[in-house]
């Protein structure tokens, strides 16, 4: 039997794919044969001309995740516009930095909303699909901080480890019904979401000096992981939180 890596036939649902890690997944993804939707609250139209370029199909769906209301028209839309949604990424996330004395509640609901309850009721809505046509592959990204507390990121912290727990209880329940689970936890990547910690000299160079690999992860180094973990190739694992992360996590 061949080892596939091969998406061609596939439909991806890519959520906050206008740039970063989103951007990279979603073309990796369409380079590997899926046919790919964005959804997301700005326009992504960098990575519809990079999809396109692939000769794959984009679809583009507007949506604020940072609450559950649209979850169920986001399903709807990519399935009517890809004809079914069999590879969701939920890469859509955001961080609050501030100590820990002094942290709002704006800043805990804000990060678990969107990175937590957002998450796991788009995979549930995604789910549904996957589990009557018997197949499916659910990609969720965490972080270090599913593994770690951080330093000033207390509800980042508190919603990546969620997403750990999501990810098993999810892929418990769905495995039997031919759905995979998983989660990739990126170590240190330069994009928006870390351009505090890169511009701050002594962060910067901590971080360097911790990282085996001894550089900042680039948006595609998390890319190869999602390709394998939405291919055939992935199919005997489920519920698993893969590092990518120069080998922070193995100092
Ligand atoms: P990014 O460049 O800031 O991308 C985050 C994406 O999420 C953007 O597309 C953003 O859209 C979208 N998003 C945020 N809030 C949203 C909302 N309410 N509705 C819809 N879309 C929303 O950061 P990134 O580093 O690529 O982050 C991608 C994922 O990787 C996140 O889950 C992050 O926690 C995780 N991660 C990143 C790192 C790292 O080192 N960079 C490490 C571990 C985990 P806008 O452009 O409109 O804000």
């Amino acid at each position: 039997m061949a080892i596939s890596f091969s998406l061609e036939g596939k439909s991806a649902l890519v959520t906050g794919a206008n740039t970063g890690i989103g951007q990279a997944i979603a073309v990796a993804l369409a380079e590997a044969g899926a046919d790919v939707a964005l959804a997301g609250r700005s326009e992504p139209a960098e990575t519809i001309a990079l999809v396109e370029a692939t000769g794959r199909k984009c679809v583009n769906i507007r949506a604020d995740l940072s609450s559950i209301e649209p979850v169920g028209r986001v399903i709807d839309e990519a399935a009517a516009g890809l004809g079914k949604v069999d590879i969701l990424v939920n890469n859509a996330g955001i961080i609050r930095r501030d100590d820990l004395l002094q942290f709002s509640e704006d800043d805990w609901d804000a990060v678990i909303d969107t990175n937590l309850k957002t998450l796991f009721f788009l995979s549930q809505a995604a789910a549904r699909g996957m589990v009557e046509r018997g197949t499916g592959k659910i990609v969720n990204i965490a972080s270090l901080l599913t593994f770690q507390g951080g330093i000033r990121v207390p509800s980042y912290a508190a919603a990546k480890s969620g997403v750990g727990g999501v990810t098993k209880a999810m892929a418990n329940e769905l495995a039997p019904r031919g759905v995979q689970v998983n989660a990739i936890a990126p170590g240190y990547i330069a994009t928006n979401n870390t351009a505090a910690l890169q511009g701050d000299e002594t962060r910067n160079r901590q971080i360097l000096e911790r990282i085996p690999t001894g550089r900042w992860g680039d948006p595609k180094d998390i890319a190869g992981a999602a390709v394998f973990l939405a291919s055939p190739a992935s199919d005997y694992v489920t519920g698993h939180v893969l590092a990518v992360d120069g080998g922070w996590l193995a100092r």
